[in-house]
């Protein structure tokens, strides 16, 4: 269906409360020390974990890769799979060692596994070496609660359980120079029956959009040149805030931004992508053209005991909607495999969406039950060897068909951010599509920053080769 509206550019209130706090103890004590944080999970962890290095940063505290030498040792975990719980409980085991012969190191939990209270009581009573243990609704707390540890001697627990106001002004120590992620929405208000985020992460809380303005002006000021706004359901973005404000009129207004080249958004939830959030996919010029849509399930009863809130009719409804309207659009999904009661033949059903829909990649995930959510109570759990059988057949299928995506790409000429050298292959730099694809090419080093067209040669599974097309390449220089 062709979306025929009129192109939209609401005003998006901007100004009086772009005023960043700074209220946050800058207190010295962490001087001359150094701080080494283990990130699990999502991309909202891996900025929470920029986000505390910004904070350790104020207190006088360097960074260090090597967990030898750190004086405070954080471990930020995941709580969406059993798997990254284990890891937690076997790598922070270890340190104990390391405490021992370094009785001042300081070592603390934080992230989703403490917000479970369970959980938390778990890890208090079975790694007695942790020092503080703290979770994702009062991360900004950090500094006051490593003081605490350091003036007491003692062991500290504090985990919010409920959301309180977005604080704003945090200080972040970003990696990349080009690229940064942007938290637009906390939280979710979903309540899917496999998912633990809105345990972990609380309620859905909008951040001002003038804070995101300023946030982003500031970003392409230092000379970043791509965005990625974050939320668990990040097309909700506004719903909460009662003033008009959505997904849609943020992009316009970030899309006016001198400097800034890409603004990209994840995760996506189906239900809310709107015809506006379509157009402005479509028409505002940097806003690139890849979405990222978990279905999740192509069987319509699985679905509805996911409480995933559509049916497999109206998602593939959706994507025809999405790609006749904007050219060029990459989508990729979250597929789980083996949720209980699935069986093989509402497993085809998954396969057959997969087929139809031609997504360009997708990330799989056998069903992993996560105590206080729904589904684990539900009855027959799918033995384990066929959950395994289905999700190989799944990637199999899915490797195919993304591979058969990138081939029909050779011959045509893609946009590319430039990163930087190629990890893997050195003598060539390496830099993204606008539909996110990784693409490796010949050129000089001075083309890192700019966006280059490319000419793409060949097609990998996971990336495509291409050479600059020079001529073009000068012309934007
Ligand atoms: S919408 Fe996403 S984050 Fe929210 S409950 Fe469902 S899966 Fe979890």
């Amino acid at each position: 269906m062709a979306l025929d509206l009129p192109i939209v550019n609401p005003a998006v209130p901007a100004g009086a409360d772009v005023k960043p706090q700074d209220h946050l103890p800058g207190n010295g004590l962490g001087t001359g020390k150094k701080a080494h944080i283990v990130t699990l999970g999502c991309q909202m962890n891996e900025l929470d974990t920029q986000t505390m290095f910004g904070l350790l940063a104020r207190m006088g505290y360097s960074r260090t890769d090597d967990p030898a030498e750190a004086d405070v040792i954080l471990y930020n975990t995941c709580s969406v799979r059993e798997n990254p719980e284990r890891k937690v409980y076997g790598q922070v085991g270890l340190l104990k060692k390391l405490k021992e012969a370094k009785p001042h190191l300081i070592i603390g939990i934080c992230g989703c596994m403490p917000q479970s209270r369970v959980e938390r009581q778990k890890l208090w009573e079975r790694l007695p070496h942790v020092d503080l243990i703290f979770g994702t609704m009062n991360l900004h707390r950090l500094p006051e609660l490593l003081m605490q540890v350091q003036e007491t001697g003692q062991r500290v627990m504090e985990v919010w359980d409920e959301e309180g106001d977005i604080v704003e002004g945090l200080p972040v120590v970003r990696e990349d120079r080009l690229k940064a992620y942007v938290t637009i929405i906390y939280g979710c208000d979903y309540r899917c029956s496999f998912c633990i985020v809105p345990q972990t992460r609380g309620r859905q809380r909008s951040r001002r959009a003038g804070y995101i303005i300023n946030e982003v002006e500031q970003l392409a000021a230092e000379g970043y040149k791509e965005v990625t706004l974050l939320g668990q359901t990040v097309d909700a973005y506004g719903k909460d805030l009662g003033d008009g404000t959505t997904l849609a009129s943020l992009l316009w207004r970030l899309n006016e931004i001198p400097g800034l080249e890409r603004i990209r958004f994840t995760t996506s939830h189906p239900r809310d992508i709107t015809d506006d959030l379509i157009i402005a996919m479509r028409d505002a010029g940097k806003v690139c053209e890849h979405l990222h849509l978990p279905v999740q399930s192509g069987n319509n009863r699985i679905l509805k005991l996911m409480g995933r809130r559509y049916t497999r009719e109206e998602y593939l409804a959706l994507i025809d909607k999405l790609r006749s309207n904007i050219p060029g659009l990459t989508i990729t999904t979250d597929i789980i495999v083996g949720f209980p009661g699935e069986t093989d033949e509402e497993f085809e059903d998954t396969v057959r969406l997969v087929k139809e829909v031609q997504f360009d990649g997708a990330f799989t995930f056998i069903y992993s039950p996560r105590p206080g959510t729904g589904a684990p109570r539900l009855p027959n759990p799918v033995p384990e060897e066929v959950q395994r059988t289905r999700i190989h057949r799944l990637i199999e299928i899915q490797n195919e068909i993304t591979a058969a995506r990138n081939r029909a790409l050779v011959g045509t000429v893609q946009e590319v951010l430039v990163e930087g050298k190629s990890e893997k292959d050195p003598a060539r730099l390496t830099g993204r599509t606008r539909g996110n694809k990784i693409v490796v090419f010949h050129g000089d080093e001075a083309l890192v920053g700019r966006v280059v067209p490319v000419r793409i040669t060949e097609a990998r599974t996971w990336t495509l080769v291409g050479d600059v097309e020079v001529a073009a390449a000068a012309r934007t220089a």
